[in-house]
């Protein structure tokens, strides 16, 4: 694996720094207090073609690498999570997705619009009742002549109440377990579908996130994304990839930390000169670097094993597990270097750590993590 960044990998990079600069960071705090990201950021993300990396050129992606893919993300989660959230899951979990399992139609008909920023995606797994034994979904989808009729209800679907189409997970016969789940993109305008916003996160106050409800909801059986009864393991594969993508967001988070640290640390005086020099405060900031880096590097191999064609789902969960982990031990660390300060949100850090607690959730909790490595280190399942 080759540490050095390409030509093309570094000025994406570059691309993305400037770009967040400009347009993130200014706002992240305000949007985090108005609860609402502006919508505006979804086409400008489209213009620089940042939700469409890794998506063939012929249906409007931007192509690009999976480092590619980690960098811009990374910069996107140091900037603000609300925002990298929209790509990681527009364009990480659905675009990703239909591109990899989509017929010609549907790739034609979705992609364009997703990886320009005209059309936003969510990916509708969890429901009430089940968040990580997702494949025990209750959602139905019932054929009817040439259609399906779809019924239940969806919880914490990032991007919900803004997405033009969902990616959805819904039961389609009655084998118990994951089985019987099939992959349906599901267009948002459909009769039958309606959104309700889920207000009071702890963090990422910024980001859309909704109950999906469905009544009766009809779609043709062309809706229906790969075989009848392969959603689950659709499913597993897009939340591989994401896992990627959420890990490289922790990196940008830990980032943020430490640029706040080391900042506040060495203009704070006490005792006469600068927290800086005080060896608890620089241990402090040593632990955060150093989770950057490893994360960083857990983060980055897990994309060198994609692009290489190499298995790389269990690399994805330990690379999520250790930096969702290490981005909520950062924001902490970080808090603690601001003293009191850090704990009012005129200052960056109380966001961060808000922003990071919910990375050791999503897509897998750190006990689901847990799991899946050590099922594939000793060939034993735990579920
Ligand atoms: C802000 C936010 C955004 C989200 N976005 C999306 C989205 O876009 N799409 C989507 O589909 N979902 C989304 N989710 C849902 C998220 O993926 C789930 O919350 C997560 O999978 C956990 O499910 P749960 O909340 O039902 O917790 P539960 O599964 O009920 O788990 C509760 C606790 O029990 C533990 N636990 C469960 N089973 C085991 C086990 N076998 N062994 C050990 N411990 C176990 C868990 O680790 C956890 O600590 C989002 C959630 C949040 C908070």
């Amino acid at each position: 694996m080759n540490l050095e960044l390409s030509e093309e990998q570094a000025a994406v990079r570059r691309l993305a720094e400037d770009f967040v600069a400009r347009e993130v960071t200014p706002y992240a705090a305000a949007w985090d207090r108005a609860e609402s990201v502006d919508r505006s950021i979804v086409k400008k993300l489209g213009a620089l073609g940042f939700l469409g990396l890794t998506v063939p050129e012929e249906y409007g992606g931007s192509g690009g690498d999976h480092l590619a893919y980690c960098l811009v993300t990374e910069e996107l989660g140091r900037g603000d999570s609300s925002v990298r959230g929209i790509v990681s899951v527009s364009l990480g979990l659905v675009a990703k997705t239909v591109a990899h399992w989509g017929s010609e139609e549907q790739k034609r008909a979705w992609l364009p619009r997703l990886t320009s920023g005209e059309a936003l995606g969510c990916f509708g797994l969890t429901e009430p009742g089940t968040g990580s034994d997702a494949g025990n979904l209750a959602t139905r989808a019932v054929r009817d002549g040439g259609d399906y009729v779809i019924n239940g209800s969806k919880m914490f679907i990032t991007n919900g109440t803004w997405a033009d189409l969902v990616l959805l997970f819904a039961r389609t016969n009655d084998t118990p377990g994951h089985r019987g789940v099939s992959a349906f993109l599901v267009p948002a305008d459909a009769p039958g579908l309606s959104r309700r916003p889920i207000h009071g996160k702890l963090g990422l106050r910024g980001q859309a996130t909704a109950e999906v409800v469905l009544q009766d909801v009809r779609v043709p059986a062309s809706a229906l994304l790969g075989p009848e009864g392969k959603g689950f393991s659709i499913a597993m594969s897009a939340l591989a990839k994401g896992r990627m993508s959420v890990a490289a967001g922790c990196v940008g988070i830990a980032r943020a930390a430490l640029d706040a640290a080391v900042g506040y640390a060495g203009q704070r005086e006490q005792f006469g000169r600068s927290i800086a020099h005080y060896q608890l405060v620089q241990e402090l900031i040593s632990d955060i670097s150093v989770d950057v880096d490893a994360a960083r590097l857990l983060t980055w191999r897990v994309a060198d094993l994609i692009d290489r064609g190499e298995e790389f789902a269990t690399a994805a969960s330990k690379a999520k597990l250790f930096a969702s982990e290490a981005a909520v031990r950062a924001a902490n660390n970080a808090l603690q270097v601001y003293g009191g300060y850090g704990y009012i949100d005129e200052y960056p850090v109380g966001k961060l750590a808000r922003d990071a607690r919910v990375m050791t959730l999503y897509e897998g909790t750190s006990q689901i993590q847990k799991l899946i490595i050590g099922r594939a280190e000793t060939g034993v399942s735990a579920f």
